[in-house]
């Protein structure tokens, strides 16, 4: 690899300036808290930058999520400057300092060889304790020029300058932000080595920001992408929230079936797509699926990551229940099973906590209950406190062509009808009729000869 990537290069100066002037970052834009924290260490001295996520989301006219700072005042120094500061984080101390709701986050520079993981722990190395464990001497802490190389991708690692607001860059990132190119810092497959996450980290941004990977740091993910086997499930819970949840689901998804990361952090959703032909129900249901999540998102409506894992193990759960299919003879008790089984699979990889798992079973569990119109039995369905979720999730079926369009017609119609237009409607509808195609439809119980339900 020959093309000599400059912005892996550790220069040998210092960074390049972008003054106020060349670029377009107004402290208009910026949480007037987060000022505050700026201004007050600058004023007592300290160098003081704003980083990461907010200086590359102004560069690119977003709205940044939160506000993150950095500076060579150690925690405890900041500690001495904020009232409503708290430290945090075992080992590496991170400075929380608190308004109302807001946290603006300060880090101190990092030293070279401490890595950065989610919790922001970092290695133990080199520091010497007191006997009852305090920090006496330590070289965790560093110099900007050292905290800069840690960082994950060129845009990432851009520091806002309080004294005089240029832009520090080290690495390349105005540039690769202005061409709207995702640049791992350092040699990529190293990187990924160090912390698997940033391949999860890499289709984030480049998702959510419409970015394309650069080539040398897309290549080396399919070859790792193995490695997210060994990160906790609980972090990579996280993370697949941070993916899915942030409006760019569905070009994120793209890229980690393209990327091979999929299959790591959903095998059954994986290979029941792998065996669906390109068009199919289920992979179609994904598709609009995580698009009607995407469009939630944009229009600021809630979305719960319930509906979303329905989605993403619903391909899994069919096939699992159609597994189930012979010996079950379609009966919906075991579409729970199918659940049940997926859910416990999917667990080892991406741990959802069961205050999830258990509306999404629930969900799962009303889908047969939606083939019977006829009786009050089907209007009591209409209070279930988890209705409004599943119905939304028959919708989908049907709209991905798996679930019969009428019959989620008529649970549409009825939810806007009045109490007796309710009634009429139950007494007059006809026996169930199956679903469109293979999906959980009630059991027919052909071999019991009993007279049809009375209508
Ligand atoms: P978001 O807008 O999603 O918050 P962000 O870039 O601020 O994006 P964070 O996860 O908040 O992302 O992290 C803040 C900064 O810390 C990043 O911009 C990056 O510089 C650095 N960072 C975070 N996680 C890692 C990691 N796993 N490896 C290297 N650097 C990281
Ligand atoms: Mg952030």
């Amino acid at each position: 690899m020959n093309d000599t990537n400059q912005a892996s290069t550790q220069p040998a100066g210092g960074p390049r300036v972008v003054a106020r002037n060349d670029h377009p970052i107004s402290r208009a834009n910026i949480s007037s808290n987060a000022l505050k924290v700026l201004y007050r260490l600058r004023d007592s001295g300290f160098q003081a930058f704003l980083v990461g996520g907010a200086v590359r989301d102004l560069l690119l006219d977003l709205h940044p999520k939160d506000f993150d700072i950095a500076t060579n005042a150690h925690p405890d120094q900041v500690k001495q400057l904020f009232r409503n500061c708290r430290l945090i984080g075992r080992r590496f101390h991170l400075a929380h300092v608190r308004f109302g709701y807001e946290i603006i986050e300060v880090a101190t520079f990092r030293a070279a060889h401490t890595s950065i993981d989610e919790d922001n722990s970092v290695d133990e190395g080199g520091r010497v304790l007191d006997e009852r464990g305090r920090i006496l001497r330590d070289n965790l802490y560093g110099t900007i020029e050292e905290d800069v190389w840690r960082r994950d991708f060129t845009a990432n690692a851009l520091y806002y300058n309080i004294e005089d607001f240029s832009v520090w860059d080290y690495v390349g990132g105005v540039e690769d932000a202005r061409n709207r190119v995702l640049r791992m810092i350092g040699d990529p497959e190293t990187r990924y080595r160090e912390d698997p996450v940033r391949m999860l980290r890499a289709v984030r941004f480049a998702a959510k920001l419409g970015f394309t990977i650069h080539e040398a740091t897309a290549t080396p993910i399919p070859k790792l992408a193995w490695m997210l086997d060994g990160v906790p499930p609980a972090r990579l819970f996280d993370e697949v929230n941070k993916i899915f949840l942030a409006g760019s689901a569905q070009p994120a998804f793209e890229l980690l079936e393209r990327l091979q990361l999929l299959e790591h952090l959903f095998p059954d959703l994986a290979s029941a797509l792998q065996e669906a032909p390109p068009a199919s129900p289920a992979r179609e249901l994904v598709r609009l699926g995580l698009q009607g999540t995407d469009e939630r998102v944009r229009s600021e409506k809630s979305v719960t990551p319930t509906f979303l894992f329905a989605i993403l193990m619903w391909p899994a759960v069919l096939r699992a229940f159609a597994k189930h299919g012979q010996a079950s003879d379609g009966d919906p008790q075991y579409l729970l099973e199918a659940c049940d089984q997926v859910t416990s699979r999917q667990q080892q990889r991406v741990a959802i906590p069961k205050r999830f798992t258990l509306p999404l079973r629930e969900l799962v569990g009303l889908q047969p209950r939606f083939e019977r119109r006829e009786g009050r039995r089907a209007l009591r369905l209409l209070n279930h406190p988890r209705f409004r979720a599943a119905y939304d999730f028959l919708v989908l079926r049907a709209a991905a062509g798996e679930a019969d369009p009428e019959l989620a017609k008529w649970w549409t119609d009825i939810q806007s009808a009045s109490a007796d237009e309710r009634i009429a409607r139950v007494e007059s509808a006809a026996p169930s009729q199956g679903a469109a195609s293979d999906g959980p439809r009630r059991r027919r119980r052909r071999r019991r000869r009993r007279p049809p339900a009375a209508s």
